[in-house]
């Protein structure tokens, strides 16, 4: 049995009942094993089984008062992977699905997205089972504040900095940043996505979604061609979605559809997404409000994005949004690209059916490191008390994503799999924290 086979093995073994953290195990570990053959000194020294293994992982109680003043209790996360190449660094999904499987498989695939950007960031996620939907914003600041009680002592700009993610936005990092600074009576960089009043920077809040579309700009660039005039579905209409929807717009392709989780909107003469930001960032509403403003727009509920034809495809909602049956649909339907916003958008067996059908995929690993680069470009920022330009923020981003693409095909090259990006952005990925770790000892 090969090793990266046996620590797989014994991963799933370790950790029963972790679908999703078992899911991206068997989607990076066995692409790494053309590196690792090359490279024996690494299994001798136990890499991968200390990188299966997190290095710290936290759960807790976080009690709150809710309008009603009744207590609620909701359930914290915080799993530290690795901190080989920098402090650990991820974001704070709150929602209800949220439990240790989905926390420990972002903050896997965080360790490889960190070391792709090539930045001094090591990998985290974490989180609650928390629902903001329908939420007050004092009951939303309440909770965040109890959060914090529980995280500020593991947490800082040199030991581990989070950020948002699904549910946590502007106003919930505002809310925990407060209650960090007052518990810790520090004004340092312990969060990124800070508002701009108070640290933040430039270019963080577009950044995932423009960095997507940069990788999509790479991916079409090498088939010849590029977004002008291409018809895009983006699923989701959170801020992944909007910022991709925008840059797409202005490189000139034509986005027809977006969606929440109740159903989607198809406007064939291009979404107008003044309209969609009115309604997710201003409203908080419900994405088939949409239908009041365009009357000529249509909305579905419990159908799926995927079978609007189109040659762009950008899941931005969440892990396995795109199965099976949405691959047939895109390949049918001459989709040229995939390039996943989410989290492990796709399921593997979606990513191989695309694959095999000529259909260029980028992994989300590589497709929305723009987000956590920018991150780490608010902290060198806060670090050195300066704030750069729109411009250069976005500069550098457009610069990072192309290293990454580069770096993810390269390596899927010279390790025989020319093409597949997924499993060029895990080697690509892989090399530099398993070099920190052999470095730095049994640790
Ligand atoms: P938001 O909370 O802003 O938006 C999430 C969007 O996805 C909403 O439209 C939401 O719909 C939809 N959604 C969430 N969960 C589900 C679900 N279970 N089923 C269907 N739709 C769902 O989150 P983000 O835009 O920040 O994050 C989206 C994805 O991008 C996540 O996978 C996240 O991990 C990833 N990501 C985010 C980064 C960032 O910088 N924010 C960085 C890198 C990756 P509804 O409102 O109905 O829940």
């Amino acid at each position: 049995m090969s090793y990266t086979a046996r620590v797989l093995e014994q991963a799933k073994r370790k950790n029963p009942n972790e679908p999703e953290f078992h899911q991206t195990l068997t989607e990076i570990l066995p692409t790494l094993q053309p590196y690792l053959d090359e490279h024996p000194e690494y299994e001798s020294a136990g890499i991968l089984e200390r990188l299966v293994e997190p290095e710290r992982q936290l759960m807790f109680r976080v009690p709150w008062i809710d309008d009603a003043g009744r207590v609620q209790v909701n359930r914290g996360y915080r799993v530290q992977f690795n901190s080989a190449i920098g402090p650990y660094k991820g974001g704070l999904r709150f929602h209800p699905s949220v439990n240790l499987s989905i926390v420990k498989f972002l903050g896997f695939e965080q360790i490889f997205k960190n070391s792709l950007t090539g930045l001094p960031i090591g990998g985290a996620k974490g989180g609650a089972d928390f629902d903001p939907k329908g939420k007050s914003d004092r009951e939303i600041m309440a909770f965040c504040q109890s959060f914090i009680c529980e995280m500020f002592r593991h947490i800082g700009a040199d030991m581990d900095i989070p950020a948002g993610d699904i549910g946590v936005g502007g106003r919930e990092v505002g809310y925990l940043y407060g209650q960090y600074k007052r518990l810790t009576g520090l004004y340092e960089g312990a969060f990124t996505g800070k508002g701009l009043a108070y640290g933040g920077s430039l270019a963080r809040t577009e950044a995932t979604g423009y960095g997507l579309v940069y990788m999509a700009e790479n991916m079409l660039g090498a088939l010849g061609t590029n977004l002008n005039n291409k018809t895009t579905v983006i699923s989701g209409s959170g801020n992944v979605a909007i910022f991709a929807a925008e840059k797409a717009a202005q490189f000139g392709a034509k986005v027809v559809a977006m969606s929440d989780s109740n159903g989607y909107i198809h406007d064939s003469e291009g979404i107008d997404l003044e309209v969609v930001k009115e309604i997710k960032l201003k409203r908080r509403g419900r994405i088939r409000e949409y239908l009041e403003y365009r009357k000529k727009a249509q909305y579905h509920e419990n159908e799926i994005i995927w079978s609007i034809p189109c040659e762009i495809a950008l899941p931005c909602a969440t892990q396995n949004e795109l199965l099976e049956d949405g691959a047939r649909l895109l390949i049918k339907n001459g989709c040229e690209i995939v390039a996943e916003g989410s989290n492990m958008s796709a399921s593997l067996s979606a990513v191989r059916l695309l694959q095999e059908n000529g259909v260029s995929f980028a992994p989300g690993k590589a497709a929305n490191a723009g987000g956590v680069a920018v991150s780490a470009l608010e902290m060198a920022q806060n670090s050195a008390r300066i704030a750069w330009s729109f411009e250069e923020a976005d500069h550098k981003l457009r610069k990072i994503m192309h290293d990454i693409y580069a770096s993810s095909c390269a390596a899927a090259e010279r390790y025989g799999m020319k093409g597949d990006l997924a499993a060029g952005a895990n080697i690509a990925g892989f090399r530099r924290v398993a070099k920190a770790m052999l470095e730095q000892g049994a640790v």
